[in-house]
């Protein structure tokens, strides 16, 4: 697998230090274990923190500080705990949130070439599952907020070039495109939105908050 698309340094960080919410977190995680250069980052952040602690320590950190802190980074970094150990054939974490392998997922069709499933909101954060038909387009649009997209299955193009399995798009306010799915199969990607999209065309647009975009 050649990732092109990473996740930007300082998400990475901040998933180190385990301060990022739950679908945030399951969307970096699913990267990192397609990703063996962004989890070696991730690591070398994890052994700065920890060694950062130790020296913080004796002076301002409270007795059960550190193992406190340590543990909280050994945990999932805020992703959540492992909720069944079925092998669906998708990355860990996102086996953990889904009851079949994702090509035998339940979708809701939003249109006849796009279907969703969602999997877990949090504070207005939200991390579903977008499947679109080979070749089929999402109409022009920009973002309210950030959004992630890592592609799981087939790839898809837009105005900043080509995206396949383990690439991760971040899409903010100023980022304005048309996704295109390549011809050949389904792009399925995992999305993590913080605020909707907004279409440049009223009937998309009116689709989208309807299905909750
Ligand atoms: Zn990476």
């Amino acid at each position: 697998m050649k990732i092109s698309h990473h996740p930007s340094e300082e998400l990475l960080v901040s998933y180190a230090s385990g301060s990022m919410t739950e679908p945030v977190a399951l969307v970096i995680a699913t990267h990192l274990a397609m990703c063996p250069a962004c989890r070696r980052i991730v690591a070398d952040a994890e052994a700065t923190g920890g060694a950062l602690l130790e020296e913080l320590q004796p002076q301002i950190l409270r007795p059960d500080a550190l193992n406190s802190a340590l543990e909280r980074l050994n945990n999932t970094h805020g992703a959540p705990a492992q909720k069944s150990r079925s092998n669906f054939g998708a990355p860990e974490p996102l086996n953990s949130y889904l009851s079949r392998p994702l090509d035998e997922t339940k979708w809701i069709h939003v249109t006849p070439w796009l279907a969703i499933k969602p999997l877990t909101t949090r504070g207005g954060t939200r991390a579903q599952l977008i499947r679109s038909a080979p070749g089929s387009g999402v109409s022009l649009h920009t973002h309210r907020g950030e959004e992630l997209t890592l592609v799981l299955q087939g790839g898809f193009s837009d105005e900043y070039g080509h995206y396949g399995p383990g690439d991760l798009q971040t899409a903010t306010p100023e980022t304005q495109h048309t996704p295109i799915a390549d011809m050949d199969s389904y792009c399925i990607n995992l999305a993590v939105t913080d605020a909707p999209l907004v279409f440049k065309n009223w009937s998309v647009g009116v689709i989208a908050k309807l299905f909750g975009f």
